[in-house]
């Protein structure tokens, strides 16, 4: 078999605010590949199916000098995302012809990942029947793996309590609101548009609203207060949740992506409140917590997601010339649902 081009696509740049496709990220299709012959070095060639576009990839869009919990992108190189692929070739233990993997993959159609280094470690595993590949980089993977694993570790529920989740309607949000449903709390959630809060009232919220057309103080002053909040944005949506707090309510900080692209404009006003009413706040990484939970999620989640008890939706783009377009939209909240890369069918 000839050589066949492989794409791949390119950082460039660190953008000033949102990625902007073309610029920061670029598709190259200037190398080929030989599947029979690459020289494997006692790995495994993988074939891209899916890839992910996730919020914290932002981050990685730094200077290479600045330590950060992700690596950042290196200019000149393919961007790298969590991905599901499929064995080609291996010359290593426990990875065969035809296996699937999910772990880190180069946003390429074909790549050699290192199995060797944790973080950017790929494993085989088995889909379960009835759920696509598609699903493991969304509610079967990571985001559903953040939203599990946080709920579990830290949010000590009960069933009289209320919790508000910001970005209601993404990967996270919308599997924490169902977690916290199945504990009996009332949930109220906020997302950018009138079909994503629709969407969270489907998956089980109680108040659901447009926290670009409906004040965040208003409703959680007439629904709170709150025992738990589960924060997916930080910003001046955290500083509302800190002002409708209870005494001793536990805040799960997971992400702040108002801040991703911009540090600018944020007046906080209740810092004091923090300690005033004995707040808690537990700032966490899936990567900590993985240990303890990820055997009882796969257990546990995916045959929920395939029978349709635990409900999801993805936002999905074809082909992976579109993956820096895929970015930005998860960015600036055009996502309807887990943004997700189809770069192959199989
Ligand atoms: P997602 O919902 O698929 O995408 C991000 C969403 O954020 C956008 O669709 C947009 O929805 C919203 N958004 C964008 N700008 C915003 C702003 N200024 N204010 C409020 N919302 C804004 O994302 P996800 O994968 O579920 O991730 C949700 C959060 O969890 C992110 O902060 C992410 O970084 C974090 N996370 C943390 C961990 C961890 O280990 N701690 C792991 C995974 C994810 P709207 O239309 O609703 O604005």
């Amino acid at each position: 078999m000839a050589p066949i081009t492989n794409g791949r696509t390119i950082y460039k740049e660190i953008p000033t605010g949102f990625p902007e496709p073309g610029k920061t990220t670029v598709y190259d299709t200037s190398l080929t590949i030989d599947l029979e012959n690459v020289p494997l070095n006692g790995g495994v060639l993988i074939k891209t199916l899916v890839l992910s576009a996730d919020p914290y990839m932002r981050v990685q869009m730094r200077p290479v000098d600045i330590e950060g919990y992700m690596p950042a992108f290196i200019p000149g190189q393919p961007i790298f995302s969590l991905g599901v692929g499929k064995v080609i070739r291996s010359e290593r233990d426990g990875f065969k012809s035809g296996d699937y993997v999910y772990g880190l993959l180069d946003h390429a159609e074909y790549s050699l990942p290192n199995p060797d280094i944790p973080e950017f470690g790929i494993r085989v595993f088995k889909p379960e029947p009835g759920l696509r590949h598609t699903a493991y980089v969304g509610a079967a993977g990571m985001p559903g793996q953040t939203s599990y694993y946080g709920w579990k570790e830290y949010a000590n529920a009960k069933a009289d309590e209320t919790v508000f989740v910001s970005g209601g309607a993404g990967p996270v949000g919308s599997i924490v609101i169902q977690l916290a449903k199945q504990d009996g709390l009332k949930v109220i959630t906020s997302a950018g548009t009138d079909e994503k809060v629709k969407f969270c009232k489907e998956v089980g919220a109680d108040v659901a609203f447009n926290y670009k057309t409906t004040s965040t103080l208003e409703v959680l002053k007439k629904e709170g207060p709150i025992n738990i909040y589960w924060d997916n944005v930080g910003g001046t949506t955290l500083d509302a949740a800190i002002e409708n707090a209870t005494n001793h309510a536990r805040f799960l900080e997971c992400g702040a992506i108002s801040q991703y692209n911009s540090k600018d404009g944020v007046n906080m006003k209740n810092l004091d409140q923090i300690y005033a009413r004995r707040i808690t706040l537990y700032g966490f990484l899936i990567f900590d917590l993985a240990p303890k939970w990820e055997e009882e999620f796969y257990k546990v989640i995916p045959k929920k997601l395939a029978s349709g008890e635990i409900k999801f939706r993805e936002d999905i783009t074809f082909g992976l010339e579109n993956s820096g377009q895929a970015i930005r939209d998860v960015q600036i909240g055009t996502n309807t649902g887990k943004k997700v890369i189809v770069v192959a069918q199989e």
